[in-house]
């Protein structure tokens, strides 16, 4: 790759990978941890997907598989032969497992998660001998977006829940 395809590369995940964040912020107006995913083939989106276990009863519902189900969907085939994943966070086994099933070419995430991520964090899974299909992958994609959308859904959580605790708290004086 010359430098000038590398930096057209670059500007090209940056612009899905935007998309991707998007995904994500649905997730968190949602309640739910936000991670979004956009699947991208012949420069086109052919499917989206944010995560979604909770609202949709569904413990498969990760962003990544919501986007890949969606894709499959919309190009009418169950293998994604040349597309490309954006996701904002590493992907966990689940997902990783089924990116090699649907034979994506390239996975493009943005900030890593040092406890589930199993593509460079708790494991390198996808480099595994086992599978009979690779996938290319890149890390570090607007990470910083990506990693302080996690971290204020995760401190408005957590500052819900004290609310809710000093609520329940039964008033001094009261009820006794
Ligand atoms: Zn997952």
């Amino acid at each position: 790759m010359t430098e000038q395809e590398q930096t057209e590369q670059e500007k090209t995940d940056q612009y899905f990978m935007q998309l991707a964040l998007e995904q994500g912020q649905l997730a968190y107006a949602a309640g739910e941890v936000p991670v979004g995913a956009v699947v991208v083939q012949n420069g086109e989106i052919i499917g989206r997907g944010y995560n979604q276990p909770i609202t949709s009863l569904d413990p498969t519902a990760h962003a990544e598989v919501v986007a890949v189900r969606d894709a499959a969907k919309n190009i009418g085939n169950y293998r994604l032969t040349g597309a490309t994943l954006y996701v904002t966070v590493e992907p966990c086994t689940m997902c990783a497992g089924c990116l090699v099933h649907s034979r994506l070419e390239r996975l493009v995430y943005g900030a890593t998660e040092p406890k589930a991520g199993v593509v460079e964090s708790a494991m390198c899974l996808l480099d595994s001998p086992f599978f009979n299909h690779k996938i290319e992958t890149c890390s570090g994609v607007l990470a910083g977006q990506a990693s302080s959308l996690m971290s204020d859904f995760f401190k408005m959580r957590r500052a819900g829940k004290k609310k809710l605790k000093q609520l329940s708290r039964p008033v001094k004086g009261e009820g006794e």
